[in-house]
């Protein structure tokens, strides 16, 4: 079968690799179809790593999938070959401190399919089969598009996000930075009851993008960056800020407009960006992180395959996977792509 390989930066191989192993008790084998490019795939294309996760070894990229089953071992009911399903990239071990505190996503022996994060890494889906336990598959309708079914991963992220926000109805939202998960979150958050929602970032295209996700008001910072000037009166008016963008400036930004007692949720990754503290203190801003997913994956592939949300604004291209470094490259231009996804095994 056929993977799409990370070496060094720049350095994408489609190669041969030996076929997925017949699956055994509680497993399947699922066909790939379709698999989304995420930010951290790109991060390994460009940089072959970010932060402190370097690759040090050649590494299948991709965790966002989905596919078809064709093989099941022993003691499956719940799914059959022929189903198509979302995968679950996400393997928590089930039984450190926090996987028995009902905190999975902080896993202590994580496995999540496309991380350098451990060693030897977690290879990942971006590849013709797989095989693996039947808990990281999810049924999905015969004809759902396998590319929407594919951003289950993503938008399990941004649910998990909308989530840690408490309730949403009727509040005044602003989601600051615009890539697909902050696109995302503006689906989840305009599906979770959010009365308006203001989006911000830095070019027109993704704003548009926005717009038809939900949000009610677009706001290009680059063109005029006082826009956000009006929300800072009375020492601010957003209930709630979903920052996506990971930059400074949207940080000390984010802090000016959320009300006193107004939450801020971190969804970006910064490094280490200055924190106004300040403000945080005075406006007893509650400052919450937001990490990956756990239980949101399932509702995340219920809201997909009933219709609830319609995600198809967010795919801006899908490529064949013999095509893998130039829907890297594509996947890279914020001009034209919001998310890039392959396609396998058509
Ligand atoms: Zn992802
Ligand atoms: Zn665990």
């Amino acid at each position: 079968m056929r993977a799409i390989v990370a070496h060094q930066p720049h350095d994408l191989r489609i190669e041969e690799r030996p076929a997925a192993a017949r699956p055994g008790p509680g497993e399947v084998r699922v066909q790939i179809t379709r698999g989304g490019i995420c930010g951290s795939d790109l991060h390994y294309y460009h940089h072959a790593g970010f932060g402190t996760v370097r690759l040090k070894e050649p590494m299948i990229l991709g965790h966002e999938v989905a596919g078809r089953i064709v093989e099941t071992g022993s003691g499956i009911t719940c799914v059959a070959a022929g189903d198509q399903v979302a995968v679950n990239p996400s393997m928590p071990c089930g039984h450190c401190h926090f996987c028995l505190r009902d905190q999975r996503n902080q896993c202590l022996d994580m496995r999540f399919f496309g991380s350098a994060m451990r060693f030897p890494h977690m290879q990942g889906l971006f590849r013709d089969e797989v095989t693996l336990p039947v808990e990281q598959v999810f049924k999905v309708p015969a004809a759902l598009d396998p590319g929407l079914a594919a951003c289950a991963e993503p938008f399990a992220v941004c649910l998990h996000a909308v989530a840690g926000a408490g309730s949403l109805l009727g509040k005044s939202v602003l989601v600051s930075g615009c890539g697909p998960i902050g696109n995302l979150v503006i689906a989840a958050a305009r599906h979770a009851g959010a009365a308006e929602i203001t989006a911000t970032d830095l070019a027109g295209a993704p704003l548009a993008i926005a717009a038809s996700l939900g949000a009610s008001r677009t706001l290009n910072l680059a063109e005029a960056p006082e826009a956000l000037a009006p929300f800072a009166e009375r020492k601010g008016l957003f209930d709630v800020v979903f920052e996506c963008s990971g930059s400074a400036r949207a940080l000390a930004t984010a802090l000016e407009v959320v009300r006193p007692g107004g939450t801020l949720i971190a969804v970006g990754l910064g490094g280490d960006i200055p924190l106004p503290l300040n403000l945080v203190v005075a406006k007893e801003v509650i400052l919450k992180g937001s990490f990956r997913f756990d239980a949101e994956f399932a509702w995340a592939v219920q809201l997909i395959s009933s219709g609830a949300v319609d995600l198809s604004p967010l795919i801006s291209a899908t490529l064949p996977a013999g095509e893998a470094d130039a829907a890297f490259r594509l996947a890279s231009d914020r001009s034209q792509s919001m998310k890039v996804q392959l396609a396998f095994n058509n």
